[in-house]
């Protein structure tokens, strides 16, 4: 995740205010109500619960893997037990990764890592050079070329004093979860990976991603990973960026925070959603990694491409947005929750196991189903011509 320079950030803080002052009351002298944003929380367990009451007439049996939902739900098939994250493994990633990744030097070590685990799992990672680094790209088709793309994206680089447990090496462990449960696994959409190197110098590598435009073509949706290990149980450890009207699911930094653009609300509805996903069934014989319960998600849908609230711009998925990509940044929330960003404590012992775990079945479980749906992921169509 980058840093936001200060100075930049109180005259934009300034800007924000006043025109959201001004959006605020034009918009409620014309609609008689403030809608400028939208924000759902969704807890997994509650919403479990809920699916088991009589709340939308959805039936969902642990372990049976049977559902009954009616028409204004959409029929999702149940998430299978193959699809199950180890925590063991996403722990092993984050060991491993447990160096400084600034230095040429030191990043050619960590794509070294990266290829060969990539290519243990059956993956052919492509080095895509560029002025300033490279980053390691990688794709499995799918089954349908109509269908399209899903890329998910983290950084490998790190700022050189920090070894970056955090920031980044859980989003490149996520990723390579991600390319061991659904690598070998046939979808209609293809699912795309991409390692960007110097995102802490400016989200370079993503910069010259985005530039070579056959890796926009047919791309339906992207997700990056940013910082998805830490979590905090303490009243008020968690800060929210001013600006954002935004309703805490609770007092604590406990949450997965999904960043959208307003452009593509389908990606985020897609995070909302698998929050209400029928629960794998686990393996009762297996304790070790086993998700006892996915992080409530937080998702921020952002208007404007983030003109107004410059920190949602902090990682690799603002490239994409400006390429009119459709893009979601999943995070921990950065420096708004760990105090170890950009320092040399962020380690592995930080990182919180459970949520860390939890975050990455999210993830997983999202971009499964975003594979498994063979449609355009546009957003729908827009009534607006028809009630006027
Ligand atoms: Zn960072």
């Amino acid at each position: 995740m980058r840093y936001l320079k200060k100075p930049f950030w109180l005259v934009l803080l300034l800007l924000v205010t006043t025109v959201a002052v001004v959006v605020t009351s034009v918009f409620v002298k014309q609609h008689g109500e403030s809608v400028i944003y939208s924000i759902r929380v969704d807890n997994s367990l509650t919403a479990n619960q809920d699916a088991k009451t009589s709340k939308g007439n959805v039936k969902t049996t642990r372990g049976k893997d049977t559902q009954t939902e009616n028409s204004t739900t959409p029929l999702r098939p149940p998430i299978p037990a193959s699809l199950q994250v180890s925590g063991e493994q996403l722990f092993a990633h984050v060991q491993r990764l447990n160096f400084t990744r600034h230095t040429p030097a030191e990043r050619s070590r960590t794509r070294a890592y990266i290829t060969t685990e990539l290519k243990k799992l059956g993956w052919k990672p492509q080095l895509e050079k560029f002025e300033d680094g490279v980053n390691v790209f990688a794709e499995r088709p799918g089954t349908d070329k109509n269908a399209g793309a899903i890329l998910v994206g983290a950084h490998y680089d790190t700022v050189y004093i920090s070894p970056g447990a955090d920031d980044n090496a859980s989003g490149v462990a996520v990723m390579l979860e991600i390319a061991r449960l659904l690598g070998s696994r046939p979808t209609p959409k293809t699912l795309q990976l991409a390692f960007f190197d110097k995102e802490e110098a400016g989200l370079l590598g993503s910069k010259a991603f985005v530039t070579n435009k056959k890796h926009l073509e047919n791309l339906q949706g992207v997700i990056v990973l940013d910082m998805v290990g830490y979590a905090c149980h303490t009243s008020g450890c968690q800060k929210y960026p001013t600006g954002l009207p935004v309703t805490p699911p609770s007092d604590q930094g406990d949450f997965l925070a999904v960043v959208g653009d307003t452009e593509h609300l389908p990606l985020l509805h897609a995070f909302q959603n698998s929050q209400k996903l029928p629960p794998i069934s686990f393996n009762k014989e297996s304790t070790k990694g086993t998700i006892e319960s996915m992080p409530p998600v937080l998702t921020l849908p952002i208007p404007l491409k983030g003109l107004l609230t410059p920190d949602t711009l902090r990682s690799d998925h603002a490239p994409f947005w400006y390429q009119g990509v459709g893009a979601v940044l999943v995070t921990d929330t950065a420096n708004l929750r760990t105090p170890h960003y950009h320092q040399p404590s962020d380690v592995p012992a930080t990182l919180d196991r459970k949520f860390f775990t939890g975050a990455a079945q999210v993830v997983v479980n999202t971009t499964s189903v975003l594979l498994e749906n063979s449609d355009a992921l546009g957003s729908p169509p827009s009534t607006s011509s028809e009630s006027s």
